[in-house]
Protein backbone atom coordinates (compact mmCIF):
# COMPACT_ATOMS: atom_id res chain seq x y z
CA UNK A 1 0.00 0.00 0.00
CA UNK A 2 1.04 3.33 -0.87
CA UNK A 3 1.24 6.00 1.49
CA UNK A 4 -1.35 7.77 -0.71
CA UNK A 5 -3.83 4.70 -0.44
CA UNK A 6 -3.20 4.86 3.41
CA UNK A 7 -3.96 8.79 3.67
CA UNK A 8 -6.94 7.83 0.93
CA UNK A 9 -8.79 6.05 3.99
CA UNK A 10 -9.40 8.74 6.17
CA UNK A 11 -12.57 10.64 4.41
CA UNK A 12 -12.24 13.47 6.33
CA UNK A 13 -9.03 14.67 5.47
CA UNK A 14 -10.42 15.17 1.67
CA UNK A 15 -12.20 18.55 2.55
CA UNK A 16 -11.47 21.93 2.34
CA UNK A 17 -11.54 24.44 4.68
CA UNK A 18 -11.47 28.10 3.98
CA UNK A 19 -11.08 27.16 0.50
CA UNK A 20 -8.01 25.22 1.66
CA UNK A 21 -7.52 21.79 2.02
CA UNK A 22 -7.71 20.69 5.42
CA UNK A 23 -3.85 20.19 7.00
CA UNK A 24 -4.67 18.42 9.90
CA UNK A 25 -1.72 18.75 12.58
CA UNK A 26 -3.97 18.10 15.73
CA UNK A 27 -3.43 14.63 15.99
CA UNK A 28 -2.21 14.94 19.18
CA UNK A 29 -5.69 16.07 20.77
CA UNK A 30 -7.32 13.37 18.68
CA UNK A 31 -6.83 11.32 15.74
CA UNK A 32 -8.71 11.09 12.54
CA UNK A 33 -10.63 7.54 12.05
CA UNK A 34 -9.88 5.17 9.00
CA UNK A 35 -12.99 4.23 6.97
CA UNK A 36 -12.89 0.60 8.37
CA UNK A 37 -13.82 2.19 12.23
CA UNK A 38 -16.70 3.90 10.77
CA UNK A 39 -18.31 1.12 8.90
CA UNK A 40 -17.54 -1.42 11.99
CA UNK A 41 -19.40 0.96 14.33
CA UNK A 42 -22.14 0.94 11.81
CA UNK A 43 -22.07 -2.59 11.05
CA UNK A 44 -22.56 -3.38 14.91
CA UNK A 45 -25.58 -0.79 15.12
CA UNK A 46 -27.48 -2.17 12.03
CA UNK A 47 -26.59 -5.59 12.81
CA UNK A 48 -25.46 -6.80 15.94
CA UNK A 49 -26.47 -3.99 18.55
CA UNK A 50 -27.47 -5.61 21.75
CA UNK A 51 -26.62 -5.20 25.48
CA UNK A 52 -23.74 -7.33 26.02
CA UNK A 53 -23.07 -10.52 28.97
CA UNK A 54 -27.01 -10.12 29.79
CA UNK A 55 -29.33 -11.91 27.94
CA UNK A 56 -30.19 -15.13 26.32
CA UNK A 57 -30.51 -14.21 22.81
CA UNK A 58 -28.77 -14.34 19.61
CA UNK A 59 -27.74 -10.83 19.68
CA UNK A 60 -26.39 -10.31 23.07
CA UNK A 61 -24.00 -13.15 22.61
CA UNK A 62 -22.90 -11.37 19.10
CA UNK A 63 -22.43 -8.12 20.71
CA UNK A 64 -20.70 -10.01 24.00
CA UNK A 65 -18.79 -12.07 21.21
CA UNK A 66 -17.69 -8.76 19.74
CA UNK A 67 -16.72 -7.14 22.82
CA UNK A 68 -14.95 -9.69 24.08
CA UNK A 69 -12.89 -10.39 21.35
CA UNK A 70 -11.50 -7.12 21.69
CA UNK A 71 -10.07 -7.47 24.74
CA UNK A 72 -8.63 -10.41 23.63
CA UNK A 73 -7.30 -7.98 20.45
CA UNK A 74 -6.03 -5.64 23.04
CA UNK A 75 -4.25 -8.14 25.46
CA UNK A 76 -2.04 -9.44 22.16
CA UNK A 77 -1.79 -5.43 21.19
CA UNK A 78 0.02 -4.00 24.25
CA UNK A 79 1.28 -8.15 25.27
CA UNK A 80 -0.80 -8.43 28.69
CA UNK A 81 -0.65 -11.52 29.90
CA UNK A 82 -3.65 -12.34 31.07
CA UNK A 83 -7.53 -10.92 29.13
CA UNK A 84 -8.91 -9.83 32.55
CA UNK A 85 -6.02 -7.16 32.80
CA UNK A 86 -7.59 -5.47 30.25
CA UNK A 87 -10.48 -2.88 31.79
CA UNK A 88 -12.46 -0.92 29.29
CA UNK A 89 -13.16 2.50 30.65
CA UNK A 90 -14.06 5.91 28.49
CA UNK A 91 -11.01 6.87 28.12
CA UNK A 92 -7.91 7.84 29.62
CA UNK A 93 -9.09 10.19 32.29
CA UNK A 94 -11.50 7.74 33.30
CA UNK A 95 -8.76 4.45 34.08
CA UNK A 96 -6.18 7.13 35.93
CA UNK A 97 -9.24 8.58 38.00
CA UNK A 98 -9.91 4.55 38.68
CA UNK A 99 -6.66 3.61 39.67
CA UNK A 100 -6.01 6.68 41.94
CA UNK A 101 -9.85 6.12 43.38
CA UNK A 102 -9.43 2.48 43.69
CA UNK A 103 -5.70 3.01 45.66
CA UNK A 104 -7.96 5.10 48.28
CA UNK A 105 -7.82 2.07 51.04
CA UNK A 106 -3.71 1.71 50.68
CA UNK A 107 -2.23 4.55 51.34
CA UNK A 108 -1.73 6.19 54.63
CA UNK A 109 -1.11 9.72 55.72
CA UNK A 110 2.59 10.99 54.68
CA UNK A 111 2.55 8.48 52.05
CA UNK A 112 4.59 9.69 48.88
CA UNK A 113 3.02 10.11 45.36
CA UNK A 114 5.74 11.44 42.39
CA UNK A 115 4.36 12.93 39.81
CA UNK A 116 5.85 13.45 35.71
CA UNK A 117 7.07 17.13 35.50
CA UNK A 118 5.31 17.39 32.00
CA UNK A 119 2.24 15.51 32.73
CA UNK A 120 -1.34 16.13 31.68
CA UNK A 121 -3.90 16.98 33.89
CA UNK A 122 -5.29 13.52 33.97
CA UNK A 123 -2.26 12.26 35.44
CA UNK A 124 -1.90 14.94 38.20
CA UNK A 125 -5.56 15.95 39.23
CA UNK A 126 -6.49 12.50 40.39
CA UNK A 127 -3.77 12.14 42.20
CA UNK A 128 -4.56 15.33 44.18
CA UNK A 129 -7.48 13.94 44.80
CA UNK A 130 -6.50 10.74 46.06
CA UNK A 131 -3.50 12.92 48.41
CA UNK A 132 -6.08 14.90 50.25
CA UNK A 133 -8.20 11.79 50.77
CA UNK A 134 -5.20 9.89 52.52
CA UNK A 135 -3.23 12.70 53.28
CA UNK A 136 -0.10 11.93 51.48
CA UNK A 137 2.06 14.07 49.77
CA UNK A 138 2.50 14.98 46.48
CA UNK A 139 6.26 15.78 44.54
CA UNK A 140 6.35 16.36 40.93
CA UNK A 141 9.33 14.50 39.51
CA UNK A 142 11.82 17.93 37.58
CA UNK A 143 12.73 18.20 34.40
CA UNK A 144 15.97 19.54 33.03
CA UNK A 145 16.70 22.24 31.46
CA UNK A 146 15.62 20.68 27.51
CA UNK A 147 12.80 19.42 29.29
CA UNK A 148 13.51 15.85 29.47
CA UNK A 149 12.88 14.67 33.22
CA UNK A 150 15.78 14.83 35.16
CA UNK A 151 17.15 11.52 35.96
CA UNK A 152 19.50 12.39 39.40
CA UNK A 153 16.34 14.30 40.53
CA UNK A 154 14.41 11.54 40.26
CA UNK A 155 16.73 9.27 42.15
CA UNK A 156 16.98 11.41 44.71
CA UNK A 157 12.63 11.49 45.03
CA UNK A 158 13.04 7.44 45.06
CA UNK A 159 14.79 7.43 48.02
CA UNK A 160 12.17 9.09 50.01
CA UNK A 161 10.17 5.50 49.04
CA UNK A 162 7.37 6.81 47.54
CA UNK A 163 4.40 4.48 46.98
CA UNK A 164 3.09 5.61 44.02
CA UNK A 165 4.88 7.00 40.67
CA UNK A 166 2.94 8.43 37.99
CA UNK A 167 4.65 8.82 34.67
CA UNK A 168 4.02 9.83 31.10
CA UNK A 169 5.11 7.48 28.26
CA UNK A 170 5.33 10.23 25.57
CA UNK A 171 4.43 14.09 27.06
CA UNK A 172 1.56 15.37 24.58
CA UNK A 173 2.49 19.29 24.71
CA UNK A 174 6.06 18.19 23.63
CA UNK A 175 6.75 15.10 22.55
CA UNK A 176 9.38 13.98 24.69
CA UNK A 177 9.35 10.04 25.51
CA UNK A 178 10.30 9.27 28.54
CA UNK A 179 13.63 6.22 29.22
CA UNK A 180 10.13 4.05 30.89
CA UNK A 181 11.92 0.88 30.63
CA UNK A 182 14.94 2.58 33.09
CA UNK A 183 12.37 4.46 35.28
CA UNK A 184 9.95 1.87 36.26
CA UNK A 185 12.70 -0.58 37.13
CA UNK A 186 13.91 2.14 39.45
CA UNK A 187 10.77 2.85 40.74
CA UNK A 188 10.29 -0.56 41.26
CA UNK A 189 13.32 -1.34 43.38
CA UNK A 190 12.11 1.64 45.73
CA UNK A 191 9.06 0.15 46.42
CA UNK A 192 6.58 2.31 44.43
CA UNK A 193 3.29 0.93 42.36
CA UNK A 194 3.78 2.43 38.99
CA UNK A 195 1.46 3.77 36.70
CA UNK A 196 1.97 5.38 33.27
CA UNK A 197 -0.05 7.29 30.90
CA UNK A 198 0.84 6.10 27.71
CA UNK A 199 -2.33 8.23 25.76
CA UNK A 200 0.52 9.63 23.46
CA UNK A 201 2.06 6.59 22.59
CA UNK A 202 0.17 3.54 21.53
CA UNK A 203 -0.74 5.13 18.18
CA UNK A 204 2.88 5.59 17.90
CA UNK A 205 5.06 3.11 19.32
CA UNK A 206 4.94 -0.93 20.39
CA UNK A 207 3.90 -0.79 23.82
CA UNK A 208 4.49 -4.22 25.54
CA UNK A 209 3.15 -3.91 28.91
CA UNK A 210 5.32 -6.86 30.27
CA UNK A 211 8.58 -5.83 29.11
CA UNK A 212 8.09 -2.38 30.83
CA UNK A 213 6.85 -3.95 33.80
CA UNK A 214 4.50 -1.81 34.92
CA UNK A 215 1.44 -1.72 37.49
CA UNK A 216 -0.99 0.13 35.53
CA UNK A 217 -0.85 1.41 31.66
CA UNK A 218 -3.40 3.77 30.72
CA UNK A 219 -4.60 4.77 27.14
CA UNK A 220 -7.84 6.35 24.89
CA UNK A 221 -9.18 4.78 21.80
CA UNK A 222 -9.76 7.92 19.89
CA UNK A 223 -5.98 9.16 20.01
CA UNK A 224 -4.93 5.82 18.23
CA UNK A 225 -6.86 5.98 15.17
CA UNK A 226 -10.46 4.52 17.30
CA UNK A 227 -13.63 6.21 18.53
CA UNK A 228 -14.12 8.75 21.36
CA UNK A 229 -15.45 7.44 24.75
CA UNK A 230 -13.70 4.02 24.83
CA UNK A 231 -10.05 3.85 26.68
CA UNK A 232 -8.26 0.91 28.42
CA UNK A 233 -6.86 0.59 31.82
CA UNK A 234 -3.79 -1.99 32.18
CA UNK A 235 -3.36 -3.30 35.32
CA UNK A 236 -0.97 -6.54 36.54
CA UNK A 237 -3.26 -8.73 38.06
CA UNK A 238 -2.77 -8.95 41.92
CA UNK A 239 -2.86 -4.91 41.84
CA UNK A 240 -5.75 -4.30 39.71
CA UNK A 241 -7.56 -7.28 41.83
CA UNK A 242 -6.83 -5.23 44.58
CA UNK A 243 -8.35 -1.83 44.02
CA UNK A 244 -11.58 -0.86 45.19
CA UNK A 245 -13.91 -0.43 42.21
CA UNK A 246 -15.00 3.56 41.00
CA UNK A 247 -18.17 2.88 39.99
CA UNK A 248 -20.32 -0.17 40.99
CA UNK A 249 -24.04 -1.26 40.29
CA UNK A 250 -25.06 -3.71 37.35
CA UNK A 251 -22.54 -5.67 35.73
CA UNK A 252 -19.84 -5.80 38.29
CA UNK A 253 -21.36 -8.20 40.77
CA UNK A 254 -21.86 -11.87 42.16
CA UNK A 255 -23.98 -11.37 44.41
CA UNK A 256 -26.52 -8.44 45.45
CA UNK A 257 -28.95 -8.35 48.46
CA UNK A 258 -29.91 -6.01 50.35
CA UNK A 259 -27.66 -6.12 53.14
CA UNK A 260 -24.74 -6.51 50.88
CA UNK A 261 -22.74 -7.13 47.70
CA UNK A 262 -20.20 -9.43 46.74
CA UNK A 263 -18.73 -8.43 43.79
CA UNK A 264 -17.80 -10.27 40.59
CA UNK A 265 -14.08 -11.09 39.29
CA UNK A 266 -12.19 -9.45 37.04
CA UNK A 267 -12.66 -7.65 34.24
CA UNK A 268 -16.22 -7.33 35.22
CA UNK A 269 -15.29 -6.22 38.75
CA UNK A 270 -14.25 -2.61 37.56
CA UNK A 271 -16.22 -2.11 34.64
CA UNK A 272 -19.81 -1.45 36.13
CA UNK A 273 -23.12 -0.38 34.38
CA UNK A 274 -23.30 -0.71 30.06
CA UNK A 275 -20.18 -0.01 28.47
CA UNK A 276 -19.29 2.13 25.29
CA UNK A 277 -20.37 -1.60 22.98
CA UNK A 278 -20.45 0.19 19.64
CA UNK A 279 -16.49 2.30 20.55
CA UNK A 280 -15.31 -0.69 21.80
CA UNK A 281 -15.82 -2.30 18.87
CA UNK A 282 -14.62 0.34 16.96
CA UNK A 283 -11.64 0.43 19.36
CA UNK A 284 -11.04 -3.64 17.45
CA UNK A 285 -11.20 -2.14 14.39
CA UNK A 286 -8.51 0.39 14.17
CA UNK A 287 -6.00 -2.32 16.61
CA UNK A 288 -7.05 -4.78 13.25
CA UNK A 289 -6.18 -1.36 10.74
CA UNK A 290 -2.99 -0.87 13.11
CA UNK A 291 -1.96 -4.28 12.93
CA UNK A 292 -2.51 -4.74 9.01
CA UNK A 293 0.05 -1.85 8.54
CA UNK A 294 4.07 -2.31 8.13
CA UNK A 295 4.04 0.05 11.63
CA UNK A 296 8.00 0.12 12.26
CA UNK A 297 8.24 1.39 8.93
CA UNK A 298 5.49 3.91 9.52
CA UNK A 299 7.32 4.98 12.67
CA UNK A 300 9.92 5.63 10.86
CA UNK A 301 8.73 7.99 8.40
CA UNK A 302 6.39 9.23 11.00
CA UNK A 303 9.85 10.23 12.95
CA UNK A 304 11.83 11.64 10.00
CA UNK A 305 8.51 13.52 9.03
CA UNK A 306 8.67 15.07 12.63
CA UNK A 307 12.46 15.98 12.36
CA UNK A 308 12.02 17.58 9.24
CA UNK A 309 9.16 19.24 10.78
CA UNK A 310 11.28 20.54 13.63
CA UNK A 311 13.77 21.81 11.09
CA UNK A 312 11.72 23.69 9.42
CA UNK A 313 9.90 25.17 11.86
CA UNK A 314 13.93 26.22 13.25
CA UNK A 315 14.59 27.65 9.90
CA UNK A 316 11.78 30.34 10.61
CA UNK A 317 13.52 33.73 12.35
CA UNK A 318 11.22 34.27 15.40
CA UNK A 319 10.12 30.65 16.00
CA UNK A 320 10.88 29.55 19.73
CA UNK A 321 11.00 25.25 19.64
CA UNK A 322 10.42 23.80 23.15
CA UNK A 323 11.86 20.48 24.61
CA UNK A 324 12.67 19.81 20.30
CA UNK A 325 14.59 16.41 20.42
CA UNK A 326 15.26 14.03 17.27
CA UNK A 327 14.31 11.43 19.41
CA UNK A 328 10.68 12.74 19.77
CA UNK A 329 7.35 11.43 18.97
CA UNK A 330 4.38 13.06 17.35
CA UNK A 331 4.09 16.33 17.98
CA UNK A 332 6.40 19.83 18.09
CA UNK A 333 5.98 22.79 20.54
CA UNK A 334 6.63 26.38 19.19
CA UNK A 335 5.20 30.08 19.61
CA UNK A 336 5.87 32.93 16.88
CA UNK A 337 7.89 35.84 18.47
CA UNK A 338 5.90 37.38 21.34
CA UNK A 339 2.85 36.73 19.12
CA UNK A 340 -0.11 35.23 21.42
CA UNK A 341 -0.12 31.72 20.43
CA UNK A 342 -4.25 32.31 20.10
CA UNK A 343 -3.97 34.10 17.46
CA UNK A 344 -1.07 32.47 15.39
CA UNK A 345 -3.74 29.26 15.91
CA UNK A 346 -6.82 31.34 14.58
CA UNK A 347 -4.93 32.85 11.67
CA UNK A 348 -3.25 29.24 10.53
CA UNK A 349 -6.88 28.35 10.54
CA UNK A 350 -7.72 30.70 8.48
CA UNK A 351 -5.46 28.67 6.02
CA UNK A 352 -7.16 25.52 6.36
CA UNK A 353 -4.38 24.47 8.83
CA UNK A 354 -5.58 22.94 12.27
CA UNK A 355 -2.75 23.01 15.12
CA UNK A 356 -3.76 23.10 19.18
CA UNK A 357 -2.69 26.58 20.79
CA UNK A 358 -2.97 26.86 24.51
CA UNK A 359 -1.76 25.42 27.58
CA UNK A 360 -2.37 21.53 26.65
CA UNK A 361 -3.67 20.44 29.89
CA UNK A 362 -0.07 20.73 30.82
CA UNK A 363 -0.11 23.63 33.25
CA UNK A 364 2.50 22.99 35.45
CA UNK A 365 4.76 21.97 32.22
CA UNK A 366 3.80 25.21 30.82
CA UNK A 367 4.70 27.23 33.82
CA UNK A 368 7.84 25.59 33.77
CA UNK A 369 8.57 26.94 30.55
CA UNK A 370 7.79 30.41 31.22
CA UNK A 371 4.99 30.08 29.56
CA UNK A 372 0.97 30.58 29.74
CA UNK A 373 1.10 28.62 26.22
CA UNK A 374 2.34 27.68 23.14
CA UNK A 375 1.11 25.99 20.05
CA UNK A 376 1.18 22.68 18.76
CA UNK A 377 1.91 21.11 15.59
CA UNK A 378 1.51 17.01 15.66
CA UNK A 379 0.97 14.15 13.46
CA UNK A 380 0.11 10.96 12.31
CA UNK A 381 0.23 8.18 10.59
CA UNK A 382 -1.58 10.10 6.90
CA UNK A 383 0.24 13.04 8.04
CA UNK A 384 2.62 13.69 4.75
CA UNK A 385 5.38 15.98 3.39
CA UNK A 386 2.92 18.49 1.69
CA UNK A 387 0.79 18.98 5.55
CA UNK A 388 4.38 20.66 6.41
CA UNK A 389 5.20 22.61 3.27
CA UNK A 390 1.71 23.94 3.62
CA UNK A 391 2.16 24.42 7.30
CA UNK A 392 5.36 26.45 6.99
CA UNK A 393 4.24 27.90 3.82
CA UNK A 394 1.11 29.56 6.31
CA UNK A 395 2.93 30.33 9.28
CA UNK A 396 4.98 32.27 7.04
CA UNK A 397 2.68 34.29 6.00
CA UNK A 398 1.10 34.41 9.77
CA UNK A 399 4.53 35.58 10.36
CA UNK A 400 4.30 38.59 7.56
CA UNK A 401 0.84 39.45 8.77
CA UNK A 402 1.69 40.11 12.57
CA UNK A 403 5.51 40.90 12.69
N1 LIG B 1 -2.88 12.02 28.95
C1 LIG B 1 -2.34 12.52 27.84
C2 LIG B 1 -0.85 12.50 27.69
C3 LIG B 1 -3.16 13.05 26.86
O1 LIG B 1 -2.61 13.56 25.75
C4 LIG B 1 -4.56 13.05 27.04
C5 LIG B 1 -5.49 13.63 25.99
N2 LIG B 1 -5.21 14.96 25.69
C6 LIG B 1 -5.07 12.49 28.20
C7 LIG B 1 -4.21 12.00 29.14
C8 LIG B 1 -6.55 12.43 28.47
O2 LIG B 1 -7.15 11.57 27.55
P1 LIG B 1 -8.72 11.50 27.44
O3 LIG B 1 -9.19 12.92 27.30
O4 LIG B 1 -8.96 10.70 26.21
O5 LIG B 1 -9.24 10.86 28.67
Amino acid sequence: MTHAQLRAQFPILEQTLADHPLCYLDTAATSQKPQCVLDAMTAYYQQDNANVHRAAHSLSARATQGYEAVRDKLQRFIKANRREEIIFTHGTTEAINLVANGLSNQLQPGDLILLDGAAHHANIVPWQMLAERCGARIKPIPLTQDCRLDEAAFDALLALKPKIVALGHVSNALGIVNPLQSLIKRAKAAGALTLVDGAQAVAHMPVDVTQLDCDFYAFSGHKMYGPTGVGVLYGRYEVLDSLTPLLTGGEMIKTVSFEATEFGALPNRLEAGTPPIAEVIGLGAAIDFLNSLPRAELQAQEQALLQHLQQQLSSIEGVHLYGAHADNLGAVAFNLADEHHQDVGILLDQQGVAVRCGHHCAMPLMQSLGLKGCCRASLGIYSNEADIARFIQALKQVKDLLL
